[in-house]
């Protein structure tokens, strides 16, 4: 029965082929050796010409020489290749942007998602999001997320607090209300009381969030601050129960008390000449960390739209509003030779106490500040006011992971996670080459960031 045979014979191919494509976790138990690349670990070292393997989804082996192989399905000539831990960005707020526009009505586990991938084809393996997400629905989206979401970046999310119905910048609470009304969810914790603070600490830690982002900030008059009679016991009761507060404060000013009351990090530098060394040397005392945050003032005033490492995700419609509107060409920008040397210097000063500095971007809390993106372009600012690129990377990679919890993330070493990007030159030799991302691992499996970025910038 010759037709019946060769019907056999083509289920049986069909049953191959889609074993052999099939991307999810099956393959990501394959066994992948990366050799004779760059490594760089992630800590401030490098090893050149090194081997690297990846087996069940970890990092099983990273050598200075070759590895043998043995059981290896599939091995990567790194020669001339440039492997780095994926990235982290320590500061965002995924939901509210979507392909099209920005807003409350976007907020979705399909839009968190959408946006995670983003982050993922720019080589992220992980993005904090800082105190505006619909809880519930964040913490659903987190449980199984490497399962249903191979392709995107970790979520990581904090609750958000501030005094009574305040909060976020100008336009962003009215969104964020928005979203809590439509889900039913809480999103934003307002404080009127040093008890009631405490209380919606302990609810916080009882729901299994483990980390709070409070709001510090009088917004040019307009809102009331956080008093520190509120934030005190609450950062008081975070800490005991394993929580850590991480803070929005406008001023440098208001950094001593919140370091003296026990912060455990900064979301915005506010670098600048009242960053004295004083508050540098009390930051790296108290072990807190200071997210630069520079890119969110420079990057509207440039023609990122006609940039070709952000179009690849942009729709055409989605790049207009980046290009007009009194943008400049990247190089027709003057920057205040003052303002860049007071910058410059208190970045120093944080360096030189020895203060922890982490990747951050605030992607998504307004319009047009694309995620991912601007993780390579505050890299690049970073290493413009004086981080090496190796310093750079480390606040991009280990050092945002140790702040952030991330046990998993950040290193090239054995038993992390082979989330990891391959580039095809040198980010020692110039930073703007973590733009070329020829791959990107998410625990040991390539993501396809063809298909992502296809998506992302398809018309509506
Ligand atoms: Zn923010």
């Amino acid at each position: 029965m010759p037709f019946k045979s060769s019907a056999i014979h083509r289920k049986l191919l069909k049953i191959l082929v889609i074993f052999f494509y099939l991307p999810g976790p099956l393959l990501a138990q394959e066994a992948v050796l990366i050799s004779n690349a760059r490594l760089v670990i992630g800590d401030g070292s490098v090893i050149e010409n090194g081997s690297l393997l990846v087996r069940g989804g970890e990092i099983a082996a990273v050598s200075s020489g070759a590895i043998p192989v043995r059981d290896v399905a599939r091995v990567i000539d790194g020669r001339g290749k440039t492997v780095i831990p994926a990235l982290i960005d320590g500061h965002t707020h995924p939901g509210f942007q979507s392909r099209h526009d920005w807003g409350g009505h976007n907020y979705s586990p399909e839009n968190l998602r959408e946006n995670l991938e983003q982050y993922a084809w720019y080589g992220f393996a992980a993005a904090f999001s800082a105190g505006t997400d619909a809880e519930q629905m964040a913490l659903e989206f987190q449980q199984n997320q490497r399962e249903r979401y191979p392709n995107a970046a970790r979520l990581l999310f904090s609750a958000g607090m501030g005094p009574q119905g305040q909060g976020p910048n100008d336009a962003f609470p009215l969104e964020v209300a928005a979203v809590a009304e439509r889900t039913g969810q809480t999103i934003l914790h307002g404080l009127y009381s040093p008890e009631q603070a405490v209380l919606e600490a302990r609810g916080v830690a009882a729901s299994g969030i483990d980390f709070i982002k409070i709001w510090v900030d009088d917004r040019g008059g307009s809102q009331r601050k956080l008093a520190p009679d509120v934030y005190r016991p609450l950062i008081a009761v975070s800490e005991s129960l394993g929580l850590k507060v991480f803070v929005h404060q406008q001023f440098a000013g208001d950094m001593p008390d919140l370091l003296s009351a026990g912060a455990h990090g900064f979301l915005h530098g506010r670098l600048g000449d009242a960053f004295t060394a004083e508050i540098a040397e009390q930051t790296a005392a108290s072990g807190a960390f200071v997210v630069p945050n520079l890119g969110l003032g420079e990057l509207r005033r440039e023609v990122i739209g006609e940039d070709p490492f952000l179009r690849a995700v942009l729709p055409d419609a989605g790049a207009d509003g980046l290009t007009g509107s009194g943008r400049l060409p990247a190089g027709e920008i003057v920057r205040d030779e003052e303002r860049e040397s007071s910058l410059r210097d208190s970045l120093m000063r944080l360096l030189d106490a020895g203060a922890d500095i982490v990747l951050g971007t605030d992607a998504g809390a307004l319009p047009g500040h694309p995620f991912g993106y601007t993780g390579h372009r505050e890299l690049e600012i970073l290493v413009r006011l004086g981080m090496s690129p190796m310093q750079a990377l480390a606040a991009g990679t280990s050092v945002a992971a140790r702040h952030l919890e991330i046990d998993d993330l950040g290193l090239l070493a054995p038993g992390y996670s082979a989330s990891l990007v391959i580039l095809s030159a040198n980010p020692l030799d110039d930073i703007r080459n973590t733009r070329t991302i020829e791959r990107v691992f998410l625990e040991g499996r390539e993501i396809h960031r063809d298909t992502i970025a296809a998506r992302l910038s398809e018309a509506r």
